[in-house]
C-alpha cells in the first residue's frame, strides 16, 4: 500500500532542500497526518497546526440572569494550551494535516489557484501548491502561523493575502525549475482512485484518538476567588495532553471511510 503522509514527507524535505525561502524549516519538528474528508465535499485539502502557540490569557465562562443581567455563576478560571506532541526525543512544533481522499483528487481545473499557474499547466500542480502553501505558514520567527507582512512593513490581519498564493505559485516554479527527481512528485499525478488502484491501498499516519488529533485545550488553574457566584467546575481534557510515538496509527483511508491498521501477530485488543 502507499504510505501518503511518508510520501509528502519525503517530498516536502526536498521541497525545503531546493526552495530557498523553505529553507529554514526543520521537518524532523513537523509531523503529517490524515485526516478523512470526502471529494465531494465542501472543505480544506490540508491544514498546518501550530503547536508552539503560548497558553492563552486566563479566562472564564459566565452566565447572567436574563431579567437583571447579573452575574449568576462562572465556569473554574482556565487556560487554553496546546499540548505536547514528542516524537523520539523531538518536540514538535507543527502539524500537518492532508484531508484524504479529498487532497487526492485536488486539480488545477475549477480551482481559483489556476490562475497563478499557465494555461498548460498539468492540473496536479494544485497538490504541490497545497504542499508548499502549508510549509510557507511555518513562521520563521516560530511565532505560531507566518504571519504576511504589507508592504509598509505592518503586520497583515489575514495570513491568506493575495501575495501569499502568488508566492506559493512561484515557490512551486522554483522548485520544478530546480529540477527535482521525479520520482518524488510522481504520486501526486495520481487521484484516490488510481492511487487505490496502483497499490492495492492508500494509508497514512493518523493519531490513535482519530478522528481527533492534538488540538488546543483549557486547563483549570487557581485565581483568587469572587465571592457569592457558583462556581462550575471545569470538565478535565477529554484528549491526550501530551502525545508520543505510541499516540500514532496507521489507517487506511477508502473513499467513504477510514480504518486502523493492524499489525501482523500483534495481540488484538480485548
Ligand atoms: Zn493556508
Amino acid at each position: 500500500m502507499i504510505n501518503y503522509t511518508e510520501r509528502i514527507a519525503l517530498l516536502m524535505e526536498d521541497v525545503c532542500r531546493r526552495v530557498p525561502r523553505l529553507s529554514f524549516i526543520d521537518l524532523k519538528e513537523v509531523l503529517m497526518f490524515g485526516r478523512f474528508g470526502r471529494p465531494d465535499a465542501e472543505g480544506a485539502f490540508a491544514t498546518c497546526h501550530c503547536l508552539t502557540l503560548p497558553e492563552s490569557e486566563p479566562g472564564y465562562y459566565f452566565w447572567r440572569d436574563r431579567a437583571t443581567g447579573e452575574l449568576t455563576r462562572r465556569s473554574e478560571w482556565f487556560v487554553t494550551k496546546s499540548p505536547e506532541v514528542r516524537i523520539g526525543g523531538t518536540k514538535i512544533k507543527y502539524l500537518i494535516s492532508f484531508v484524504l481522499p479529498r487532497f487526492c483528487n485536488q486539480t488545477l481545473e475549477r480551482s481559483r489557484k489556476a490562475e497563478l499557474y499557465a494555461a498548460d499547466a498539468p492540473p496536479w500542480l494544485a497538490k504541490l501548491d497545497t504542499v508548499v502553501h502549508e510549509l510557507y505558514h511555518i513562521d520563521p520567527e516560530s511565532a505560531g502561523i507566518r504571519k504576511l507582512i504589507r508592504a509598509d512593513g505592518t503586520d497583515s490581519p489575514h495570513s491568506h493575502g493575495p501575495e501569499f498564493y502568488e508566492q506559493v505559485a512561484e515557490m512551486v516554479g522554483e522548485y520544478l525549475a530546480a529540477c527535482p527527481d521525479p520520482s518524488l512528485y510522481e504520486f501526486l499525478k495520481y487521484d484516490f482512485n488510481q492511487l487505490t488502484a496502483a497499490h492495492s491501498g492508500v494509508v497514512a499516519t493518523t493519531f490513535k484518538n482519530f478522528p481527533s488529533f492534538p488540538q488546543r485545550y483549557m486547563q483549570a488553574v487557581e485565581m483568587p476567588v469572587e465571592p457569592l457566584v457558583k462556581v462550575e467546575p471545569l470538565k478535565p481534557p477529554s484528549q491526550p495532553v501530551l502525545y508520543t510515538a505510541d499516540d500514532l496509527q496507521m489507517r487506511q483511508f477508502t473513499e467513504h471511510t477510514s480504518r486502523r491498521l493492524t499489525r501482523k501477530g500483534a495481540h488484538r485488543a480485548a
